[in-house]
């Protein structure tokens, strides 16, 4: 019984964790239009109609309308209930490989939600949010040098270094040669944090992995002259190579 209430627990713990990823996917680009963090309540896209307290619970808010604006009828996008079951699958992970009363369990789960919205927001707009990016270092950094959790404290500040300076160097090398930035800063330091967070080892299989997972994405994109998110694939590598990790450490 105990061990049902605790699942239960965890999984509405994911599944709002997942509505708020959500929500900073959608409204952190559009701060520039009007739209803050919190103002105005949450409402369909399309008609504008306010959702209703039951629309806003997680899981439930989207099964119960069928995905369907109850206003206009219009198809709200599965992404939202998406997110809800990734994140809560996520969470459940994290706090079954590591221990339900570690207390770094939850600074892993705001690093795998900072990667996670990252991808998506830069997925979506090709755009990264450098307040999250900040978010990332100084949480690996904090994580690392109080508690040595993915890395010493020395790898830490190398990784840092290292990930910014890496992508910094290879986009020196892209404007020598074509005249225009081929890398975005915002990768710059969204590198830094998965440095500072993972160690400068770890930079080389997530930069290899992350760049597969964008070029991956390339190929199956028919749109072939849009940009590449290379920041997309940062951060599902990274996120990746974070389950492996602490799947490894303890088992
Ligand atoms: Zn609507």
């Amino acid at each position: 019984m105990e061990l049902i209430l605790t699942n239960l627990l965890l999984i509405v713990l994911g599944g709002s964790l997942g509505s708020f990823a959500s929500m900073l996917i959608y409204r952190l680009p559009l701060e520039d239009v009007g739209i803050s963090l919190f103002k105005p309540r949450s409402f369909c896209p399309v008609c504008k109609n306010k959702l209703t307290i039951l629309q806003l619970i997680p899981f439930i808010g989207y099964i119960s309308t069928k995905g369907i604006c109850q206003a206009c009828n219009a198809r709200i996008s599965p992404s939202y209930l998406i997110n809800e079951i990734l994140i809560a699958a996520l969470v459940l992970f994290i706090f079954y490989t590591m221990q339900l009363s570690d207390p770094r369990a939850w600074v892993v789960i705001l690093i795998v939600m900072c990667l996670y919205v990252q991808s998506l927001i830069d997925f979506q707009t090709m755009h990264l949010f450098q307040p999250l990016s900040i978010i990332l270092v100084l949480s690996g950094l904090i994580l690392n040098i109080l508690t040595g959790f993915f890395t010493i404290p020395l790898d830490s500040l190398l990784g840092l270094i290292f990930g910014y300076g890496l992508l910094f160097c290879i986009n020196e090398v892209y404007k020598l040669i074509r005249s225009r930035d081929g890398i975005g800063s915002g990768d710059f330091l969204l590198l830094a944090g998965i440095g500072a967070i993972f160690g400068a080892s770890a930079i080389g299989p997530i930069l290899l992995v992350g760049s597969s997972i964008t070029l991956l994405l390339y190929a199956v994109n028919k749109e072939k002259d849009r940009e590449l998110p290379l920041g997309f694939g940062l951060g599902i590598g990274a996120i990746l190579y974070c389950l492996l990790f602490i799947f490894f450490s303890n088992t």
